[in-house]
Order: structure tokens, then C-alpha cells, then sequence
């Protein structure tokens, strides 16, 4: 599919849901691609971006922007405590804070460096063992931990189980956010971006729908 295909679509998901389709910011999920889909994908004008590794990104971002200005980079991956400081100097925004120690390292550097990237709380609401992000039950003591550290929380995300409708985990996320006080709500991949869309996603992360998938070459 193409990067029109996607935003065309996204724009209709938001009309049917009585939204405005502006409202819906869409991320290209750039991931272990070949750097020509990128430049392409950079070509037909996208200039918002998901990476999941911060090495990884440092590795082919400022390439990027030196060609073509300012791109928004938004890290969507785990984010261990130690790249905290890499993260923050190369992301727009994070969208995997998830457990108190990073929160607090990230009041520390924000207090040190002046300055922090756009956040999001991840949360695992399907209480999956193997996965990354707050349990729903523990996700407002960490959200006011973070706002309390003057920390720019924006919303929240989220990854539903992968077998499992995911309107019930998109709907779980937005009432989390609404009795917080926030409006971002980061949800909705490749195959479920216009459920998510429904259920009223600001952010959505597609990338094998944009750039083909990602089975190593
Ligand atoms: C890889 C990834 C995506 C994009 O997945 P697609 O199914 O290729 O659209 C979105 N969000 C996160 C957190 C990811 O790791």
C-alpha cells in the first residue's frame, strides 16, 4: 500500500467516527527498513516517524535530517534507563514510559538538560506477562508521578494482545486518559488503525501497511 492509500484512509476512519480527520496524527513506523523505502516515504512528504531503537535511529536519522529538515521522531520501542539521555537528544517524543525508575530519570535529565521530549505512558492493558508497559491498576500513581516532576505528559499508549479484539483495549486506554486529564491517546498499528481511529486515536504507529513488511532481506 501507499503512504496516500494509508492517509486517505485514516482521514475516512476519522469522518465515519464524526472526527476531524487533523486530529489523527499519523506515524510512519520506519523499523529495520531498507533506508531507499525511507527516502522514498520522505519523497511523498511524510515527516513524522516511529523507531523502536534508539541505536537503530541514531543510525540513519541525522543522515535524514541533514537531507531533508526537520523530522519528528517518535520512539516507540522499550527505552532502557541508561540511552535515556540519547533518547531525549534524538526523539520528538517517547511513547514507552512504562515503570517509575525511568520516570524519575527522566525528572532528573529534564531538570538537567532544560528541556524533554513529547510523552506518552505505556500501558499494558492486557496485563500480558511478557510485555512492556504499566498495569492498568498501577497507571495513575505513575502518570502523577510523572506530571508531578513537571514531567510534558501527553497521553497515553497502548499494544493490544495480538489475538484479541482490540476496541475493548483501546476503549480501556481512553478512559484511563480521560479520568487523568489527557488527550493523546497513541493506538492503532497496520491492521487495526481505523478501529483504533474509532475509538479515538491521536496517534497512530503504522508501518508494514506504508512500507511493506519488514522479513529481513
Ligand atoms: C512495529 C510497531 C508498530 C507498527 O507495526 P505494523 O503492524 O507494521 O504497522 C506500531 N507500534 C509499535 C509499538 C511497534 O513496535
Amino acid at each position: 500500500m501507499t503512504l496516500d492509500t494509508i492517509r486517505a484512509r485514516a482521514a475516512q476512519a476519522a469522518q465515519s467516527a464524526g472526527r476531524d480527520p487533523g486530529d489523527v496524527t499519523l506515524i510512519a513506523v520506519s523499523k529495520v527498513q531498507p533506508l531507499d523505502r525511507i527516502h522514498s516515504v520522505l519523497t511523498q512528504g511524510q515527516r513524522i516517524f516511529g523507531e523502536n531503537k534508539v541505536q537503530e535511529a541514531q543510525g540513519k536519522w541525522p543522515d535524514f535530517r541533514a537531507t531533508f529538515g526537520e523530522v519528528d521522531l517518535h520512539l516507540i520501542g522499550p527505552l532502557q534507563t541508561n540511552k535515556t539521555r540519547s533518547a531525549m537528544e534524538l526523539f520528538n517524543a517517547i511513547h514507552t514510559v512504562d515503570r517509575p525508575k525511568l520516570v524519575n530519570t527522566l525528572i532528573r535529565l529534564t531538570q538537567e538538560m532544560g528541556t524533554c521530549p513529547k510523552l506518552f505512558i505505556q500501558i499494558n492493558t492486557g496485563a500480558e506477562p511478557q510485555k512492556a508497559g504499566v498495569l492498568p491498576q498501577d497507571a495513575d500513581a505513575l502518570i502523577r508521578n510523572a506530571q508531578d516532576g513537571d514531567l510534558p505528559v501527553m497521553g497515553l499508549m497502548c499494544i493490544p494482545p495480538a489475538d484479541l479484539d482490540p476496541a475493548p483495549h483501546f476503549d480501556m486506554l481512553r478512559e484511563i486518559a480521560v479520568r487523568n486529564g489527557l488527550l493523546g491517546l497513541s493506538m492503532g498499528m497496520s491492521g487495526d488503525f481505523e478501529t483504533a481511529i474509532a475509538h479515538g486515536a491521536t496517534h497512530i504507529r503504522v508501518g508494514s501497511a506504508i512500507f511493506g513488511d519488514r522479513t529481513p532481506l
